[in-house]
């Protein structure tokens, strides 16, 4: 078999970001400034890295970025009047709730109250609900990350069998809808399904998003198979902390025609995706609010 194709991450984010760079300065030329406004509460050490992350990349790409930090005995009251005035606020164009939430916060009503036009992160009912109808909505950022790097190693997905792994709302499902609205057959595999290994060699496409350090080696996998690899699982290797897939690269790396590396693959895109979304939603509110003025002033237009 041909060397497998190492799927870049890191390069496919930065061309990612770069067109948003390009996006935002239009923007700005139509006097709209794109803003994110990231909420966080409590103090969860890896939300708060993820925060900064999202809020050092926004300033990177020229997006403004407001954090609103919350204590931990935030009630979900004033939560979602912090989210209410965020949707009411012309400004802003994208809100995100960092996740997880304390586990007294209503997590659903949070996110259900988000303007979902502002719904960055596509969680919202409205966006996950015209995903599954094929409507172009904000869609959630990993699972669009990893449609980009597929296209990277498949020239056609059309009617190619895609198996992802783990049904999560965040990751599996939309990237279920996602490989369905680009004609794949797909399948979903999770924890009660039986024999997966046998449905997972069946597929051209492997997503794998399950939380599991290295599960799927050589032995799930067809020769040929394109895999992306989301999962970022921290383990101890020898007295070393390092960070590994779902899937078992080295094992995986004799079979597969295309693999993404763990750190190095998924990781970078959702981040690159954040920012599209929010350039997205800038353009839509401003279109949006441009079409308002035109119906309601149509000789000022
Ligand atoms: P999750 O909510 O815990 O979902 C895991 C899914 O895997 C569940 O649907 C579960 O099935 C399924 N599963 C568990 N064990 C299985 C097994 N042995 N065989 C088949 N399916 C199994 O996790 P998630 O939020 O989707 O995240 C998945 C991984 O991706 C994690 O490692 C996470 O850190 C990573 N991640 C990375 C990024 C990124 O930016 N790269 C973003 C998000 C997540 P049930 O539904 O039956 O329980």
């Amino acid at each position: 078999m041909n060397t497998p194709l190492l799927i870049d991450g890191k390069a496919a984010a930065t061309r990612v970001l770069q067109q948003v760079r390009e996006d935002v300065a239009s923007l700005y030329e139509q006097a709209i400034e794109p803003t994110l406004a990231v909420i966080l509460v409590g103090n969860d050490p890896a939300s708060q890295v993820y925060v900064r992350n999202k809020v050092l990349r926004a300033e990177e790409v020229g997006i403004r970025s407001l954090e609103h930090r919350l204590p931990s005995d935030t009630t979900t009251e004033h939560l979602l009047q912090l989210i209410d005035h965020l949707n009411a606020d012309r400004s802003v164009h994208g809100v995100l709730l960092q996740l997880p939430l304390p586990a007294h916060i209503d997590e659903l009503r949070a996110l259900q109250a988000i303007n979902p036009d502002k719904d960055v992160d596509g969680f919202h009912s409205d966006n996950v609900g015209g995903l599954s109808q094929g409507r172009a909505v904000l869609a959630p950022c990993t699972p669009s990350g990893c449609l980009y790097l597929l296209k990277q190693a498949c020239v056609d997905l059309r009617g190619k069998h895609a198996v992802v792994i783990g049904r999560s709302n965040i990751v599996g499902k939309p990237m279920a809808a996602l490989l369905l609205q680009a004609d794949c057959s797909v399948t979903v595999l999770h924890s009660r399904s039986q024999d997966p290994q046998a449905l997972c060699r069946q597929a051209d496409i492997v997503i794998a998003a399950v939380g599991r350090p290295r599960l799927i080696d050589a032995g799930w996998l067809k020769p040929g198979a394109v895999v992306i690899d989301v999962g970022i699982n921290r383990i101890d290797d020898n007295g070393r902390s390092r960070l590994v897939g779902d899937v078992d690269f080295d094992s995986a790396l004799n079979r597969v025609a295309a693999i993404t590396p763990v750190p190095g693959g998924v990781g970078p895109m959702t981040i690159a995706f954040l920012m599209k979304n929010t350039v997205t939603a800038a353009l839509n509110q401003s279109q949006a609010q441009r079409s308002l003025s035109e119906a309601v002033c149509p000789s000022i237009s």
